[in-house]
């Protein structure tokens, strides 16, 4: 196999690239996935993996001669870098060379590009914020910035703002398999708690008392159901109605290949809302 070094030119640097970087890249690597970049102006390395496709948030590590390196790193020529992907290894909770501010928990803002995934990460107990139509990209990154949310997306040039620090560019168009994408990225396999947080708002269930919710409930409704929860943001009733089965197959579906760790514990909350022009009694 050529090895890099074969490659060398007296103006140029090598970047190896590591894992799902490599799709991004636009330009095609040699078979050992390294690309000669010639450097012709002073650039950090975050400016120079952005060139060739690569948002600085989809990367984990990048390391020279055995160490670490920042993004800000000014390249030299013939300095030769490794760029590792964002994996499960690099969690944003944990301190990194690139990112020595790490956020609390794995709290996310969806775009509206991935709108389904929010819903889907609400499902299975995830707080995931949703971008509003009205939101610019400004105020999206502040939004993010701001909350320490972790922003997905799959607009690539969001992603390149430097003062974003953590994000993710969902590389799959089907929201089920980006929901897998994610799970599995931030190790939230074992976290999955279906059905506990407002699919529609995104805020946490609490169980309430039926006598506070009994005159928004069908009467069939109230008659067969005992237990009920309510959204403590936007008030949606919720209770173990007839979409149990089919929202705990899609579950099944999506998590199952998984081989994660989850069940649906007979306390748990299943989405059917109340509707409130049922009896008259709103
Ligand atoms: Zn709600």
């Amino acid at each position: 196999m050529k090895t890099a070094a074969a490659h060398s030119p007296d103006t140029g640097l090598f970047l190896t690239f590591y894992g799902d970087t490599v799709d991004l890249l636009r330009r095609t690597p040699n078979d050992a996935q390294t690309i000669i970049y010639p450097l012709s102006r002073r650039a950090s390395i975050k400016d120079i993996l952005e060139s060739l496709g690569v948002p600085h948030t989809e990367v984990g590590r990048i390391v020279r001669a055995g160490q670490e390196q920042t993004f800000e790193k000014i390249a030299e020529v013939g300095e030769h870098f490794h760029i590792h992907p964002l994996s499960p290894a690099t969690p944003p909770t944990v301190a990194t060379t690139l990112r020595p501010e790490t956020v609390s928990d794995c709290i996310f803002l969806a775009d509206i590009n991935v709108a389904r995934l929010a819903g889907l990460l609400r499902m299975v107990g995830f707080d995931a914020e949703a971008v509003g139509r009205e939101m610019t990209s400004s105020v999206t990154l502040d939004r993010a910035i701001g909350e320490k949310r972790i922003l997905l997306t799959r607009n690539r040039d969001l992603l390149k703002q430097r003062r974003l620090v953590f994000g993710r560019l969902v590389r799959s168009q089907d929201p089920e398999k980006q929901l897998k994408e994610i799970l599995n990225l931030y190790r939230l396999q074992d976290r999955i708690r279906p059905f506990s947080r407002c699919i529609a708002c995104n805020r946490p269930l609490a169980e309430v008392d039926k006598k506070t919710v009994i005159d928004r409930l069908l009467p069939l409704t109230r008659k067969y159901y005992d237990r009920f929860y309510q959204c403590t943001g936007c008030g949606k009733i919720y209770w173990r109605g007839s979409h149990h089965d089919k929202m705990t197959a899609q579950l099944e579906r999506i998590l199952g290949k998984m081989q994660c760790r989850w069940r649906l514990p007979q306390d748990q909350p299943i989405p059917d809302q109340a509707r409130h022009d049922g009896d008259g009694k709103a």
